[in-house]
Order: structure tokens, then C-alpha cells, then sequence
């Protein structure tokens, strides 16, 4: 009896035993291995080890996934922004915290209406309505540097929300020119229409003689082709911008746009100032150039006839076609004319920006020259310069690359010697 209870003492003081190892050994959480392997107890071990695994493997992954959706809203080129049910921030990702100006230690678990406080905003949390966006100046903006944001919550979960931020500031600039353009354009054809149909009204109700009648009539051709090369310009301006870039394999001697830029530039200078302007090419012998011949041409002849246009006629103008060392090669216009004050030198290219309204109409300009010099030399990889000293001249000249510019064939070259007048 005495040795039965022995027996059933020491058993339970074992077991009590490796109940206490089980503890220990949950306590450290090591799964690598159980301290018993055998029986009861080492099943039950086993057992455990196996299930505190298959936990630990799941969270470990659970883990990777959250991690792998985090990384890609921060790759987001939207702002991403998590809040709680009150309207805190739980999470944001680098595009938020620039929209923003958030920073993580600092602004995790604030308000996020006592961090943004634009008021177009604050109108928007507070109505609830966010079936659409509002738009809202970023962290970033000013008055010389507009920034623009539209943002949006997205409700989700128990009161949470998802805020979107995406910066529309190209978008609305874009928007805001071609509201411009259109404003302009209709503007310009506005102008010549109403004189256009001022001259009608007045043939029609007043008895002109036939020396008047003429007058009008050629007045009215005058208006009539101020609105066709206007309608040119824009026809210009959207190929360029709307037709593949020009081809690198099609070469066009420098010298047969040059002599055509020649003729076109004594008839304009005629027409303006009956050619008293002295205007002298000078142009490198027998190089070709890679692109549209209709292209480069009425670039470099906007060009030249800007500084006819601007220079007084007894002043001279220098057009240049020089290869460098380098290879590349500069088209330059050198006029003494008006000059442009600095302040204008920035705006020149847009569309319809004139320094001088009325000298620009007077003499025939629709204030898109500029703009399609500058899409052309784009588009050939060259680039503008403008240099120029208010009342002492102005110098456009165009940088073309090397590798749209080589020097012609020799049997070809014996045919072309150059010209400079
Ligand atoms: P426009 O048809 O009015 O000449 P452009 O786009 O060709 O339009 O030029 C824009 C403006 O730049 C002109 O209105 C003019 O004020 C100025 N400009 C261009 N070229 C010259 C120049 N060579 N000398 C002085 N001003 C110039």
C-alpha cells in the first residue's frame, strides 16, 4: 500500500514535473525543438510545436502582405491617406505627406482637419457629400507657383475613411490655355471679320465711285488675307503638334531653303519697306540637314521675317548658317531693329504673345510665329536662343544637333556653290 502510494507521489510529481517544462518551454516560444519526444507528454509537445508553427508562418506571411500593400501605396502617384472613424490619421503614404506637408512622427494620430485647413475643405468634411472631389491649393503653392490638388474620401469600414489626393495643377493649366487660345483665336478672326463686313455694309449702301469702290475692295483683300494666314498658322501649329516627328533619314540642303528664305524675304521686305532694308545671307557651303524641309523652312522664315518686320528700313539684318567644331550647326537672325525688352524674352513663344499689339497687326503678324519656331526646333532636337537689346536689336538663332546635320555628297556639292549676297 505504502509503496502504491510511493508510486502514485513520485508519478505526479513527475508529471507536475513536465507540466512545468511545457510552461517553460511555451514561455521562450522556441519551436525549433520540444524538450520530451516521447509519450504522452511528447505527443502533446509535438502537438503544440506544430500549432504555435503554423501560427507563426501565417503571421510572418499575413505580415508580407501588408507589407506588400503598403509598398505599393506608397508607390502610388496619388496621396493615400488612412482615417479613423474621428477623422485621424492612422497612415499616409510620400505622395500625401508632400500634397500636404505631413510629417510621420509629428502628425500620425492628428486631426486631419486640424492639419489642412483650407476652407473649401473643412465645408466638404463637413457636409459629408463626397460623391465628388474638391480641389484645394497644395502645401507647396503660391501665388507664382500655383498648386493644385483635388481630393476626395472614399468611406470604408466602420466610420474609416480612404483620402485621395492627386495634383491636377498640368491639368488645370492646360485647361486654363486652351480656354485662352480659343478666347484668342476667336478674338483674332473677329477683328478682320468686323471690318470685313463693315466694308461690305458700306459698298452696299453708299453710291462709291469706281477709284473708292477699288479702295475698299483692296482694303478688304487685305482683311481677308490677315485671317488666311492666321488660319495657316493654326493649321501650322496643330500639325506640329498633333503629326509624327520629322523623319532623321530625309536630308534637306541648307542651301535650297536658304534660297528660297532669300527670295521670300526680298518680296516681304518690298511689300513692307520697298526693299530699302539691306538684308545679307551668309551661308557655310554644301551641308544638309535631317527633318521636314516644310518644317524647317517656315521656321527659319519666321525667323527672318520677324526681323524684317521689326527693323526700320534703313537698318540691315544678317542671316547666318554656321557649322561648328562640334559638328552642330547655328541658323542665326541678327536684326538692329526694335530690340525686346528682358521682361518679354520668357513670353515670346507662347501663343499670341505680342510685345507690340499693333506694330504686329500693322505689319501682318498673327503673334503664332514664335510658338511654331519653337515646337520646329523641338521637334528637330535643336534649340532656340533669343539675345536682344531694346533699341538696338534682336538675335533668334537656332542650335542644331550634330546628329541631324552633315555635310553633303561631293558630286552633289559641285552643283550647289553657295550664294552669299
Ligand atoms: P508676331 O506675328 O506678332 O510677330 P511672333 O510670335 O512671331 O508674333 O512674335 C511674338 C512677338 O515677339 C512679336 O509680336 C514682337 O513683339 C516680338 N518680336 C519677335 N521678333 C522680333 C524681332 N526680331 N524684333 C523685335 N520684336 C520681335
Amino acid at each position: 500500500m505504502a509503496l502504491a502510494l510511493l508510486g502514485a507521489y513520485c508519478w505526479l510529481v513527475l508529471d507536475a514535473w513536465r507540466g512545468f517544462k511545457l510552461l517553460q518551454w511555451l514561455r521562450v516560444g522556441d519551436t525549433a525543438s520540444t524538450p520530451l519526444s516521447s509519450g504522452l507528454w511528447g505527443e502533446a509537445f509535438e502537438r503544440v510545436r506544430k500549432l504555435v508553427r503554423t501560427r507563426d508562418r501565417a503571421l510572418v506571411e499575413s505580415d508580407g502582405r501588408l507589407q506588400d500593400f503598403l509598398a505599393a501605396m506608397q508607390a502610388s502617384p496619388n496621396g493615400v491617406v488612412l482615417l479613423d472613424a474621428d477623422g485621424r490619421i492612422e497612415w499616409f503614404n510620400q505622395t500625401a505627406a508632400a500634397h500636404f506637408g505631413f510629417v510621420a512622427q509629428r502628425d500620425l494620430l492628428q486631426h486631419f482637419g486640424n492639419l489642412v485647413r483650407d476652407p473649401g475643405f473643412a465645408s466638404y468634411f463637413a457636409t459629408r457629400d463626397f460623391r465628388t472631389d474638391v480641389v484645394m491649393p497644395g502645401r507647396a503653392h503660391s501665388s507664382t507657383k500655383p498648386v493644385k490638388l483635388s481630393v476626395q474620401l472614399h468611406p470604408y469600414g466602420e466610420g474609416r475613411s480612404l483620402l485621395l489626393s492627386r495634383d491636377i495643377t498640368a491639368v488645370e493649366q492646360a485647361e486654363a490655355m486652351r480656354r485662352d487660345f480659343v478666347a484668342n483665336v476667336s478674338h483674332e478672326i473677329r477683328t478682320p471679320l468686323t471690318v470685313l463686313a463693315g466694308f461690305v455694309e458700306t459698298l452696299q449702301s453708299l453710291p462709291l465711285d469706281a477709284q473708292e469702290r477699288q479702295r475698299y475692295l483692296s482694303l478688304m483683300a487685305q482683311q481677308a488675307d490677315r485671317m488666311q494666314t492666321l488660319v495657316s498658322d493654326l493649321l501650322m501649329l496643330s500639325r506640329l503638334e498633333g503629326s509624327p516627328l520629322p523623319p532623321v533619314q530625309e536630308w534637306v540642303p541648307v542651301k535650297v531653303l536658304m534660297g528660297q528664305c532669300q527670295q521670300e524675304a526680298h518680296d516681304l521686305s518690298m511689300v513692307l519697306w520697298k526693299d530699302a532694308q539691306l538684308i545679307s545671307f551668309a551661308v557655310d557651303e554644301g551641308y544638309e540637314i535631317a527633318g521636314s524641309m516644310a518644317e524647317l523652312h517656315s521656321a527659319m522664315f519666321n525667323l527672318i521675317g520677324n526681323a524684317i518686320r521689326y527693323t526700320p528700313p534703313d537698318k540691315s539684318i544678317q542671316v547666318r548658317w554656321r557649322q561648328m567644331p562640334d559638328g552642330s550647326a547655328v541658323f542665326s537672325v541678327e536684326d538692329h531693329g526694335t530690340g525686346i525688352a528682358p521682361e518679354h524674352l520668357p513670353r515670346l513663344t507662347e501663343r499670341f504673345y505680342r510685345v507690340d499689339r499693333s506694330r504686329s497687326r500693322e505689319t501682318g503678324g498673327t503673334g503664332l510665329g514664335l510658338a511654331i519656331v519653337k515646337h520646329v526646333t523641338q521637334r528637330h532636337g535643336a534649340e532656340l536662343g533669343i539675345a536682344s537689346t531694346p533699341g538696338a536689336g534682336s538675335t533668334f538663332s537656332i542650335t542644331f544637333p550634330a546628329s541631324r546635320v552633315r555635310r553633303m555628297a561631293q558630286a552633289v556639292l559641285s552643283d550647289t556653290s553657295v550664294t552669299v549676297a
